[in-house]
Order: C-alpha cells, then structure tokens, then sequence
C-alpha cells in the first residue's frame, strides 16, 4: 500500500491497464493517456482519463487538476436535462486539457449517487410526484450517498496524484477524499447554467446536500 491513503482494499495483482485514447473534443481530436482500474469486485471498475502537457518531464509533474466523475447513464451518454452531469463532465474536459497535467476519474458504479441505474429512475419517477431528490432516495431505500472514495483514493495514489487541485461543488467529496489521505491543494468549482428540468435539482444540492453552487 502507498504510503498516507488509509485503505485496506485488496486488490488483484493485474488491477491497473493503460493505454492512449483519441478522442473528439469541441471540434478536434485530443490524445489521452487512458487508464483503467479493477477494484475488490467485478462492478468497481474505474477509468481515468489523463492529459499531459508533452513538455512536462516525468517526475516534475505540477499537481494535477483532477475531476472525480461518478457515471450517468442518463447525462453523460443520453444528454438528460434532469441533472448537470453532462455539463459538469464537459466543462471538467475542457479544463483538464487546458491546464499542463489533469485527469478525469470516471466511476461507472457511482451511477445515481452508488444507487444504480435502476433505483436512480424509480427516485426519477418520485420526484415527477412531488418528491425532491433527498426525499426520493429515502423512499426508494437507498442512502442519500452511498459512494466510497476508498479505491479513488487508491488510484491517485498509484498514479502519484496523492495531492490534487479537486474540481468539485461538492465539500464532501473534498472531506471524503482527505479522509482516505488525498491532499486538496484547493478545490476549484465547476460553475453550471441551471435549466428548467435541472434548477429543482441543483437547488436541493445546494440547499440540502452544502453543495457550492
Ligand atoms: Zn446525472
């Protein structure tokens, strides 16, 4: 285990992969570097995605700005208007390739907050019914948030991200991750234009779950 990431995840010998991927970004093709992780279970698998300024040295990396992404199905593939994480997923791209050294972790299993696809549509159908989004993960029997950032953790520390610049709303995750030994150099925020499908939703984050917005 690396040294100050308090976690005592077992972890297959092979659990990291890598290799580089183009992809089509505002119009041009970018490089990543393309990393993937398997966690203690077949479900926790993690992607992140890597820009480096070709100029940087290896070993004098300045500390990254990373975005920790849990996935939406909904959002991040399909564009619903029902949350931002498609915008956030976007405007977290386009920073992390400005700047000489970024990265996007990408967490398929946080998908709904970690309730899954499934509870996260039956929380959808509540809130066409009044429920706000606090409210309707209680009804359906799942926790507010049930992420971990135990193997995020663990993953910034393999790939020497141990201290980072977070790009977040969200002052829980900044607590979650020091909690597992990451350092937040600072925490940047990821400023998103409410819609009409979308301003009940970030209301409630910014009212009921302390999100900065
Ligand atoms: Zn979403």
């Amino acid at each position: 285990m690396k040294p100050g990431v308090l976690t005592s995840i077992e972890l297959p010998a092979d659990w990291s992969v890598e290799t580089v991927l183009p992809i089509a970004f505002e119009g041009r093709e970018l490089m990543l570097e393309a990393h993937a992780y398997q966690g203690e279970t077949e479900e926790e698998q993690v992607l992140v995605l890597i820009h480096r300024d070709p100029n940087i040295t290896s070993g004098s990396e300045p500390v990254p700005v990373v975005r920790i992404h849990s996935g939406c199905v909904t959002g991040d593939i399909f564009h619903s208007l029902r949350c931002d994480c498609y915008q956030q997923l976007q405007a977290a791209l386009k920073v992390i390739t400005e700047v000489p050294y970024g990265a996007v972790v990408y967490v398929p299993y946080h998908e709904g907050r970690g309730i899954g696809l499934f509870k996260k549509i039956k929380a959808y159908a509540l809130q066409d019914q009044g429920f706000d989004t606090v409210e309707a993960n209680i009804e359906v029997g799942a926790p507010i948030d049930s992420r971990d950032y135990g193997l995020t953790a663990r993953i910034l520390s393999d790939l020497g991200m141990s201290e980072i610049r977070l790009l977040s709303n969200n002052p829980a995750k900044e607590q979650a991750l020091k909690a597992k030994g990451i350092r937040i150099a600072e925490r940047l925020p990821l400023v998103i234009v409410p819609n009409k499908f979308n301003a009940r939703y970030l209301e409630t984050k910014r009212a009921r779950m302390a999100h900065k917005l």
